[in-house]
């Protein structure tokens, strides 16, 4: 049986929510086109649609803001973040970003030419989307396991060793500006990659002189998997584990929306000095002066208290307890998702749910507009909506191997009667799997259209 952990914490401010009728529902997705980004929050009873930015601050978080300097240069914030950034990450330079694809959109503008490679175990939407806006091309090289929902590899967000240095060895090392990593593997279930891995990839990025950045989001999460998992590694603290995997990397960018714990924030680590001073001015046109980069002054605080709580490990074992029990209890009803559970959120394999409904049907979107008309709760698609792109040599669309709706769990913000909820409405649908249909996109953008496009049921 699937076990619940009791929160480290308790309840001292409410927000509530509610779920409107299936009428309300159903005239609620026809204004927003079937897209559940287009919907208004008041009229979601469970939001899953992202980790981001939707977790809850502490006591101390909120006490930290009411210290926010907002002087515009040199804020005391700034320098207690920087302390902090120190401790964990220990880079030489760092800039606030407003949020993760802030410092993607700088790193990617300074560093890609066109029709260079950007290789990663995989890419998130919005780094893929900005790499590929510079003309560049975003390669997933994530083992192999990754892409069978039903392997238990303890660390299904590694890279395939093999497949990069041959990646390397085929286009040349002076067509990649840097490589890259996502700890945990967002797109990929939200997976881990484990210490003996990262280890692996610096020193294969190094030997080719590579510049090696890590989309560190979910690093503390990451990082107590490593500790529960890797061989050797369960005497270390989650902290001594973050800075070991650092160490080996010339650079970092994070969104604070997701371990950082915090509303709204991000950053751009690395060790050059002088790709530091580019990234500050590209920072000063777009962002904000380097000592706020976008921010207020209280955020900075809040993100230098919720970087620490992030890695608390009575938080992190809470969490993670929190999200395997919401997986477990989908296997025992005979749910498929990807296994083991992630980090941050499960992913519903809407693939094998629904086999008669092909990839250019949006499988994972049926299934996603589904849930929400079942019971108001709100995920989002992670598979040919998001990720199906015409291949830049030969046009034709490539699509994604798995078809996957994402749950992600806020951090500390719902509760066991929450999930049971959840489940109970994936269950009843799962039920009735053969009268969901697919759907085909009316409108689109060229790049990131799952945010904007509208569909119409088939
Ligand atoms: C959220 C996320 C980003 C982008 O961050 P934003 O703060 O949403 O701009 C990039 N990479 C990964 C792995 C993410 O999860």
């Amino acid at each position: 049986m699937a076990h619940y952990p009791a929160e480290p914490f308790r309840i001292k401010v409410t927000e509530p929510i509610r779920l409107i009728s299936r009428e309300e529902r159903k005239q609620a997705m026809e204004k927003a086109g079937y897209n559940l980004f287009m919907l208004a929050a008041e009229d979601v009873f469970i939001d899953l649609l992202t980790d981001s930015g939707t977790g809850a601050m502490s006591q101390s978080q909120w006490a930290a803001m009411m210290q926010g300097d907002e002087s515009y240069a040199g804020a005391r914030s700034y320098y207690r973040l920087a302390e902090t950034m120190k401790q964990i990450f220990g880079f030489e330079y760092f800039v606030p970003t407003h949020q993760g694809r802030a410092a993607e959109t700088i790193l990617t503008d300074l560093l890609i030419k066109p029709g260079m490679s950007i290789p990663s175990n995989m890419h998130f939407d919005t780094t893929d989307g900005n790499i590929r806006a510079r003309g560049g091309r975003p390669v997933n090289l994530v083992i192999d396991e990754a892409f069978n929902p039903k392997s238990r590899h303890p660390f299904k967000g590694n890279m395939d060793l093999d497949k990069l240095r041959n990646f390397i060895l085929q286009v040349g090392k002076e067509s990649i500006p840097f490589g890259a990593m996502t700890i945990t593997n967002n797109a990929g279930g939200g997976q881990p990659v484990s210490l003996e891995n990262i280890k692996a990839v610096s020193e294969l990025y190094h030997e080719f002189g590579i510049l090696f950045f890590i989309d560190c989001c979910r690093y503390a999460e990451n990082s107590y998997f490593i500790k529960l998992r890797e061989p050797g590694c369960a005497q270390k603290s989650t902290l001594e584990i973050a800075r070991e995997i650092f160490k080996l990397a010339d650079g970092a960018w994070m969104s604070a929306k997701k371990d950082g714990m915090v509303n709204m924030g991000g950053f751009l680590a690395m060790r050059d000095a002088n790709l530091y001073q580019r990234v500050c001015n590209a920072l000063i046109l777009r962002e904000g002066f380097p000592t706020y980069g976008g921010l207020s002054g209280r955020d900075l605080d809040a993100l230098a208290v919720g970087l620490m709580e992030g890695l608390d490990e009575t938080y992190l074992e809470y969490r993670l307890g929190q999200t395997a029990y919401l997986g477990e209890r989908l296997i025992e009803a005979g749910i498929p998702i990807i296994e083991p559970p992630g980090g941050h959120a499960i992913y519903l394999d809407a693939g094998s749910l629904l086999p008669h409904i092909p990839h250019n049907e949006y499988p994972g979107q049926a299934l996603a507009a589904e849930l929400y008309l079942e019971g108001g709760i709100r995920g989002v698609e992670i598979g040919s909506v998001m990720f199906a792109y015409p291949n830049p040599d030969t046009g034709e669309i490539t699509y994604p191997r798995l078809e996957l709706v994402r749950l992600a769990l806020p951090r500390r913000v719902y509760t066991q009667s929450h999930l049971d909820y959840v489940v109970e409405t994936i269950i009843r649908l799962a039920n009735r799997r053969n009268t969901l249909r697919g759907f085909r996109i009316t409108y689109a953008p060229e790049l990131l259209r799952h945010f904007t496009c509208r569909f119409e049921a088939l």
